[in-house]
């Protein structure tokens, strides 16, 4: 019997140093190198959805885009054991922005949610507020000044709306109640705008508020009435991002906002797909 086991030992420490040396690798495989916060531009068709991935594990997610395409990318992007997303922005409640989130709401657990709360009678903004009250997950109605820290040195700073309008009926026009806000990273920060208009860029530029970015998401997908000229020399970003559908029937981006982009660097999901950045404190980078 003992002679049974002792020739079997080799093989057993063999084996335990095998499992050790997978788990080991999978946890560095998974992992986002040490203090390197990943941002990726989702191509999610026509709709917007940015998902902020801190080194410690935290994740954030902007939007949801229109549809469940926005599970397959999030499959890809985080872990396998991650089911958990610290943070939801929804910048307003269109289903190109929404219907996404509302998948990610029955598949993940959610930390909290950040978004206006304003009246809205969709079918849609009702299950997803019905599956908020289900599952008992803490809302904060934003509010410019609010700054959310994620993980060490990285947050979500909001811009607009400059006071709480959560309960308000804005009769359709809910673009101009989208959320603006800047995540910040050491000494980056990316500008999101949901599908706020000219109307938005103004109210900013006139209240004073630090608008300047390293890399802008640029407004209502390229829409004419978004991205002023005014507004984009306020921002002064390095990088420009367009999250759009190829053959929209919205023709987005429009002709007129590429041309006030066409000193910029452009990127844009219809043709890039999946906009990957990686930052580390100093400045973010094309990662693939
Ligand atoms: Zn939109």
């Amino acid at each position: 019997m003992w002679l049974r086991l002792k020739n079997k030992i080799p093989y057993l420490i063999l084996m335990a140093l095998v499992l050790a040396a997978v788990f080991v690798w999978s946890r560095v495989l998974a992992q986002t190198p040490e203090n390197l916060v990943k941002i990726d531009f989702l191509d999610v068709g026509q709709g917007s959805a940015i998902l902020v991935n801190a080194p410690n594990g935290n994740q954030v997610l902007i939007d949801g885009g229109p549809s469940d395409a926005v599970l397959a990318e999030l499959g890809e992007e985080l872990p396998i054991y991650d089911k958990k997303i610290e943070l939801i922005i929804l910048t307003h409640p269109d289903s190109d922005h929404l219907s996404g989130l509302i998948e990610v709401l029955k598949r993940y657990e959610v930390g909290q949610i950040l978004e206006t709360g304003i009246a809205d009678s969709s079918a849609e903004y009702k299950e997803w507020n019905g599956l908020i009250e289900q599952k008992k997950i803490p809302v904060i109605f934003a509010s410019a000044g609010q700054n959310i820290a994620i993980a060490d040195n990285l947050a979500i700073k909001i811009l607009y709306p400059l006071g709480k309008i959560n309960g308000q009926d804005f009769s359709k026009n809910t673009n101009a109640t989208s959320i603006v806000g800047k995540i910040i990273y050491g000494q980056n920060a990316i500008l999101f705008t949901g599908d706020a208009e000219e109307q938005t860029e103004k109210i900013l530029q006139m209240v004073g508020t630090d608008v300047r970015a390293d890399i802008l998401v640029v407004g209502h997908h390229g829409s004419k009435t978004s991205t002023s000229v005014e507004f984009l020399s306020a921002v002064a970003p390095l990088s420009v991002i367009i999250q759009v559908g190829a053959n929209n029937r919205y023709g987005h981006p429009t002709t007129e906002v590429l041309e006030r982009l066409k000193n910029f660097n452009i990127f844009r999901t219809d043709l890039d797909k999946d906009i990957n950045f990686s930052c580390d404190l100093a400045k973010c980078a094309l990662a693939r």
